[in-house]
């Protein structure tokens, strides 16, 4: 097996975050796709989210990555929309509450915002935007996770918002549901299909077969 083959089952990924790089990985699982960090292989600067959406945040990713590395190249950008904080903490939810570096900080900050607001009033959800590069062209791909935002932590999976993030379906926090049934339907899981299935379709990914021959 020649390694251009090996190169075209695998994404380079725009991210420092290693609970996020997990989770595509487990997003992955059984597709033959490897993923890896562009900054941890190619040790460049962190691209600074300048955008005011996530698929501009998205493509700043995916571009910079591409510009470094010439390989294929997604970037991700995401957060949670909370309806009863308009919407906030949204595009800036890793940086929320500026000086709260730790998620359980974070979802402490969110939750006291959210103290008195009743159940029916605690809608929310994740989005996520996953941009594409490659040589000759790019394209965003989008995912939504509708839930609303529990009063406590509960669970021990995941990572960021989870142990809030309550998915109806189930009744449970996507960190009570763990990985697995996290990605069967989350915004991530969702946009991230939909780019597998547009790379495969364009060629820029090889089938899982071909890898074996
Ligand atoms: P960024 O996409 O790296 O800018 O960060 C998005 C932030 O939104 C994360 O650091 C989390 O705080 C939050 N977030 C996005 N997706 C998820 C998720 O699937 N679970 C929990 N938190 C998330």
């Amino acid at each position: 097996m020649g390694s251009s083959v090996f190169a075209r089952r695998h994404i380079l990924i725009v991210t420092r975050n290693r609970g996020k790089l997990a989770e595509i990985d487990q997003i992955f699982q059984g597709l033959e796709i490897k993923v890896t960090s562009a900054y941890e292989e190619f040790n460049f600067e962190e691209v600074p989210e300048t955008g005011v959406t996530y698929v501009e945040n998205a493509l700043l990713k995916a571009r910079r990555g591409f510009e470094i590395s010439r390989r294929l190249c997604v970037g991700e950008d995401s957060g949670l929309e909370v309806d009863a904080l308009d919407g906030a903490p949204g595009i800036y939810s890793a940086r929320f509450g500026e000086n709260l570096s730790s998620a359980s900080d974070k979802i402490k900050k969110l939750l006291s915002l959210l103290k008195g607001v009743p159940p029916a009033r605690r809608s929310a959800r994740f989005r996520a935007a996953v941009a594409l590069a490659w040589q000759g062209g790019e394209r965003v791909f989008e995912g939504v996770c509708e839930g609303w935002i529990s009063e406590n932590p509960r669970g021990e999976g995941g990572f960021g918002y989870d142990p809030v993030f309550v998915f109806p379906p189930f009744e449970k926090t996507f960190a009570e549901l763990g990985a697995g049934v996290k990605n069967l339907y989350s915004h991530r899981a969702m946009a991230f299909r939909a780019m597998v299935k547009f790379a495969l379709e364009k060629g820029l990914l090889s089938p899982a077969s071909e890898k074996r021959i």
